[in-house]
């Protein structure tokens, strides 16, 4: 075993193609529905929202797509990303486990999200679209759409969710400097927005509403999706390509677990659906864990069933697993983790068994981020904290079964604009506010019937 702690691959060595894991499932996953006839969605019904490159990449059913070389172009600039040995940290964990992360944080937008904005604004671009309107939470994604649309030319409006509007003012300082403009949702623009009070604290299924509802009424104006939808996955699973590569030149034969957190989905699935498709070919074994909080606890305590994607159910009814789509979380600070469903790919990967799924509390996640910054240095976004506690959690477990696994993390990003949230939790003022029971079934309670 190497000394080594960072693995890069050179930039002639960057995977060229993503991967669609959807021929590789035993069993196909259920198709989206038309909201009105509850018949499969054609591309005609999404043809109003995105370009015909990213329908096609929705419904393809190649196991391989090639990453066009313009958008490699701008992956180069940040990636392949690096995978490192967390040696400092395992030696604090005093653990017999390895733990490798990947760390998505290099890129421009702090996050995994710039894996995707960066296509879909380049094929958008092709298409002659002068204008995109998206949702943002905590503001990467915001960030990441911002900064593609600045290089290929294009406005980007987002609609930021209320409450991390009024509580992240630099987040939308960040979007503005890559050249994008923000609203508040819900905002006084849209319909469905001047139908709820001005002062709502809003949600990620209000700020989709509202993108969408522009994007719908102008045929030069489309609407991006940060996560969530199959063609989002697949541009993250250069994420787990990459990884790959670079766990076999850490001298490893596999990995043992791979954790990653999710909150619509795209991360977790980025990195772990190439190391599916390995398990499913008998090339590996590991297991597939997916992280997710105890107050937005989708995979763990929602229902697998049909239901929208927005609040306002505009969207095509999609079979994951949800909380409801008027399910509004408790302000959380991982941001990114607070949507009330999760992508249709790893619902039915999880609902089919291939991928786990566990719930933690944010206190301990804040734990595990703090040891690691001390450790390893880089100062996590919340959202990827919830990982890095599951792998903690694993690594001592590790220990006490005498056991020396490989294990593979996803650091989605870093978390240097969300130091408040460090600082409630330094200061003790970091709540956990698990999911009530009665508040879950109120919120069961609209999913549409099918
Ligand atoms: C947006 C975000 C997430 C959650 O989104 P997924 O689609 O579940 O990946 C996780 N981590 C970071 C750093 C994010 O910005």
């Amino acid at each position: 075993m190497t000394d080594q702690i960072r693995f890069v691959l050179s930039e002639s060595d960057m995977p060229t193609h993503w991967y669609n894991i959807v021929p590789d499932f035993p069993t196909p996953p259920p198709p989206p529905l038309h909201p009105g006839t509850h018949q499969p969605v054609g591309p005609d019904d999404l043809a109003a929202l995105f370009p015909p490159e990213l329908i096609a990449q929705e419904v393809t059913t190649e196991r391989f797509v090639e990453i066009p070389e313009p958008v490699r172009d701008v992956y180069r600039q940040y990636r392949p990303s690096p995978l490192v040995r967390a040696r400092r940290w395992e030696k604090a964990l005093g653990t017999s486990a390895r733990i490798y992360y990947k760390y998505e944080g290099v890129s421009p937008a702090g996050s995994h999200k710039t894996n995707t904005s960066v296509p879909q604004v380049y094929y958008n671009a092709l298409n002659g679209i002068t204008r995109l309107t998206t949702e943002t939470g905590a503001g990467q994604w915001g960030t990441a759409l911002a900064y593609a649309c600045s290089l290929f030319g294009l406005e980007c409006e987002v609609w930021q969710v209320g409450a991390s509007f009024d509580t992240k003012p630099q987040r939308r300082t960040l979007i503005e400097v890559f050249g994008g403009k923000v609203h508040r949702s819900p905002s006084r623009l849209t319909e469905f927005g001047r139908s709820l009070p001005e002062d709502h604290t809003g949600s990620l299924g209000i700020a989709i509403s509202e993108a969408v509802e522009v994007a719908a009424q102008d045929e030069t104006i489309k609407y991006a999706l940060g996560s969530v939808l199959n063609h989002v996955l697949l541009h993250q699973t250069i994420i787990g390509e990459e990884a790959l590569k670079q766990l076999a030149m850490a001298g490893e034969s596999g990995a043992d677990l791979v954790i990653g957190c999710a909150g619509g989905g795209s991360n977790f699935a980025g990195l772990t659906f190439p190391f599916l498709r390995e398990k499913l070919a008998g090339n590996q074994s590991p297991r597939i864990l997916a992280v997710e909080p105890s107050s937005c606890p989708t995979l763990t305590r929602g229902e697998y069933r049909y239901d929208f994607g927005d609040t306002g159910g505009m969207t095509p009814l999609m079979k994951m697993y949800t909380l409801g789509h008027d399910f509004v979380p408790s302000p959380i600070h991982a941001g990114g983790l607070r949507y009330h469903a999760m992508a249709p790919l790893v619902s039915h990967a999880v609902h089919e068994g291939l991928v786990e799924a566990v719930a933690l509390h944010q206190s301990e996640c804040f734990d595990s981020a703090v040891e690691f910054a001390r450790t390893e240095g880089i100062v996590p976004a919340p959202e990827s904290s919830h990982a890095l506690a599951q792998a903690r959690r694993a690594a001592l477990e590790a220990t006490e079964n005498g056991t020396e696994p490989v294990i593979v993390v996803g650091l989605s990003g870093h978390g240097l604009l969300e130091l408040g949230a460090y600082d409630s939790y330094l200061n003790g003022r970091l709540e956990d506010d698990p999911l009530s029971d009665e508040d879950l079934q109120a919120a069961l309670a609209n999913v549409p019937v099918i």
